[in-house]
C-alpha cells in the first residue's frame, strides 16, 4: 500500500502530520503516512484550477470525458476482490459488504460516464419572431470532496464521478480513519487517463485540511457527507464565499411495522436495516414503531434474532456484524445504552461489548435492542451510529406520524405492510428523503438519495446528480437583423 498521498497528479510524501490506519478488528496498523499539508492544499487547488480550464478536459467531446470513468469502472470491477479487501482492513465492515460498495463504485462511475455522453442543453423558447434562446450546461470548476468513513468507496465515487462528467476538477479529502480507499482511486483514475491535476486526494484532519480546501477561494463548490453540525459548519462558510453546497448528513430514520405487515418479512428487514455495517449507516433505520396489537409477538421475534447475529471478525465468512470504527466510537455508542438504562430503557438483546477473547482487541459491540423509552429520551433522538435499535408501540396512524416525524432529522424511513394504499398514504406524509416500502436499504444510482431537514442539502445519484456540478448558460440568438429602434 502506498504511504504517498496524490498531489496535483503526483505521488509526493505529505508534508503533514503522520497519520496511522488501523484494522479496527485487532488494531493492527494498516499503512502510516504523512497527511497533507496547507502547502499540498494550496498545490492541489491550483492545480486543479489550471486543470478544469484547458481544454483537455471541459473542452473533449462528452463520449471522451465518459471513457475515462468507462475504463475506471472496468478497473474496478477487475479488482472487485482486492479493493474490499482493502476497504475492510480499513473500517472494519464485513467483506460480503465491501463487495457490494465496491460494485456500486463501479456502478457509479458507469452510470456517470452514460449520463455525460447524453448530457443534453436546453432549447428553453422555440424560435420566435426576433430571438430564441438556448440553455447550456457548464463546469462549476474545482469541487471540494469531504467524505466520511463508513462507506468510503461508495461516497466517494458519488462525488468524483458526476464532478468530473460535468468537466470540473476535484480536491478529495477523505475522513481520517480510512484514507486507503480514496488513495486507491486515484491510482485507479491515473490508470485510466485522468489528465494530471483534475483529482487530488488529501488525508489530513477535517478541522485543518478540510478546512482549507473548503475556504481557498478557488474551491466553486463543497460537497459533503458526514455529521450534521459539520455539515453546518460547512454552510456557513459556504454562504460567506456564495458557493453551493451538497450536504449529505445524519439521520435518526424509523421504520414501521403496520398490523398488515407481513412479520416475518418485516423482522428480518428490520434487523438487516439496522445491524448491517454494525449501524454505521446514515441511513440506518435506528427507531422501530410497531402497531401495539402486534406489539409483543414482534418484539420477542426481533429479540431472538437480536441475539443469534454473530458478530466477528470481518474477514470470517458469514459474520453479521464487523467491529465499529474506533474505540472511542464504541465508548460513545455504549454511553448512549448507559444512558439509555438511565432512562429507564429495557434493553432486550445486547447491551454490551462481547467477552469473547478473539474479539478483545478490536472495537467490537453486540447488536442492541432496547424498548421502555419515551420518544423524546435522548437514545430515540439522537443518531448513535451504532447497532442500537429502539422500538415503541403505537395506535394509530395519527400518533405514528407525529412520532415518526418528531426527530430533526429527515433521511430515510421504512414502511413494512401489505396494503398499499397504506403504505403510499404513510409515505407522503413521512418527513424523509428516501421511504422504503416492504424494503430497506436497497439502492438503485439512478434514484436521486439526499436528506429532508437535518439530513442535508441537496441530492446526489439520478440523472440531476451531474447536474448538482454544473450552472446553466443562457445564450439569446438575435434573429432579426433590422436595428434596434429604442434610440430613434
Ligand atoms: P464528520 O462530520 O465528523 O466527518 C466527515 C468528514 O468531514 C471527514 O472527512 C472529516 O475529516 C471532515 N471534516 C470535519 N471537520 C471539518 C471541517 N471543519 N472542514 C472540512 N472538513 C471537515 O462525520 P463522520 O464521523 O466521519 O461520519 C459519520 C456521519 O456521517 C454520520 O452523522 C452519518 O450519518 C453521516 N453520513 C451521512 C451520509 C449521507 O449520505 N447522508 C452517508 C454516510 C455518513
Amino acid at each position: 500500500m502506498t504511504d504517498k498521498i496524490f498531489v496535483a497528479g503526483e505521488w509526493r510524501e505529505g508534508r503533514g502530520d503522520l497519520m496511522v490506519s488501523r484494522f479496527p478488528a485487532d488494531g493492527s496498523i494498516n499503512a502510516e503516512l504523512n497527511a497533507a499539508s496547507l502547502e499540498d492544499v494550496e498545490d492541489a487547488v491550483q492545480a486543479a484550477d489550471a486543470a478544469w480550464r484547458v481544454p483537455c478536459w471541459r473542452g473533449r467531446q462528452p463520449h471522451e470525458r465518459a471513457e475515462v470513468l468507462y475504463r475506471v469502472s472496468d478497473l474496478i470491477k477487475a479488482r472487485v476482490d482486492d479493493l474490499a479487501a482493502l476497504q475492510t482492513r480499513d473500517n472494519g465492515k464485513p467483506l460480503a459488504e465491501a463487495r457490494g460498495l465496491v460494485a456500486s463504485a463501479a456502478a457509479t462511475a458507469r452510470y456517470f460516464a452514460a449520463a455525460c455522453e447524453t448530457l443534453e442543453g436546453e432549447l428553453p423558447t422555440q424560435r420566435n419572431s426576433d430571438f430564441m434562446t438556448l440553455s447550456q450546461y457548464e463546469p462549476l470548476g474545482v469541487i471540494a470532496a469531504i467524505t466520511p468513513w463508513n462507506s468510503p468507496i461508495a461516497s466517494e465515487m458519488q462525488k468524483i464521478a458526476p464532478a468530473l462528467a460535468g468537466g470540473n476538477a476535484v480536491v478529495l479529502k477523505p475522513a481520517e480513519a480510512t484514507p486507503l480507499l480514496a488513495l486507491k482511486l486515484a491510482e485507479l483514475f491515473e490508470e485510466a487517463g485522468l489528465p494530471k491535476g483534475l483529482l487530488s486526494v488529501l488525508p489530513g484532519r477535517g478541522s485543518v485540511i478540510g478546512e482549507a480546501i473548503v475556504r481557498h477561494p478557488k474551491v466553486r463548490k463543497i460537497s459533503f457527507t458526514g455529521g450534521t453540525n459539520t455539515g453546518r459548519h460547512l454552510a456557513h462558510i459556504a454562504a460567506d464565499k456564495l458557493i453551493g453546497t451538497s450536504l449529505e448528513l445524519g439521520g435518526k430514520s424509523p421504520t414501521i411495522i403496520c398490523e398488515d405487515a407481513d412479520l416475518e418479512q418485516a423482522i428480518k428487514g428490520v434487523a438487516y436495516g439496522i445491524f448491517s455495517s454494525a449501524g454505521q449507516a446514515c441511513i440506518a433505520g435506528s427507531r422501530l414503531f410497531i402497531q401495539r396489537r402486534l406489539y409483543d409477538e414482534a418484539i420477542e421475534r426481533l429479540t431472538a434474532i437480536t441475539r443469534n447475529l454473530r458478530v466477528g471478525h470481518p474477514e470470517t465468512p458469514g459474520i453479521h456484524l464487523g467491529p465499529l470504527i474506533s474505540e472511542r466510537h464504541r465508548d460513545s455508542v455504549a454511553a448512549y445504552v448507559e444512558r439509555a438504562r438511565e432512562e429507564g430503557g429495557n434493553i432486550r438483546a445486547g447491551g454490551r461489548i462481547p467477552d469473547s477473547p478473539e474479539l478483545s482487541n478490536g472495537s467490537f459491540y453486540l447488536p442492541t435492542l432496547i424498548d421502555g423509552l419515551a420518544h423524546d429520551s435522548t437514545v430515540c433522538q439522537e443518531e448513535i451510529f451504532g447497532p442500537v435499535l429502539v422500538a415503541l408501540p403505537y395506535d394509530d396512524e395519527d400518533e405514528l406520524v407525529g412520532l415518526a416525524n418528531d426527530n430533526a432529522y429527515g433521511l430515510a424511513a421504512g414502511i413494512w405492510s401489505r396494503d398499499y394504499q397504506r403504505a403510499l398514504r404513510l409515505a407522503s406524509k413521512l418527513e424523509a428523503g428516501t421511504v422504503w416500502i416492504n424494503t430497506y436499504k436497497k439502492f438503485s444510482i439512478s434514484t436521486p438519495f439526499g436528506g429532508y431537514k437535518d439530513s442535508g442539502l441537496g441530492r446526489e445519484k439520478g440523472r440531476q446528480g451531474i447536474h448538482a456540478y454544473m450552472q446553466q448558460k443562457s445564450l439569446y440568438l438575435g434573429l432579426d437583423a433590422t436595428p434596434m429602434n429604442w434610440c430613434d
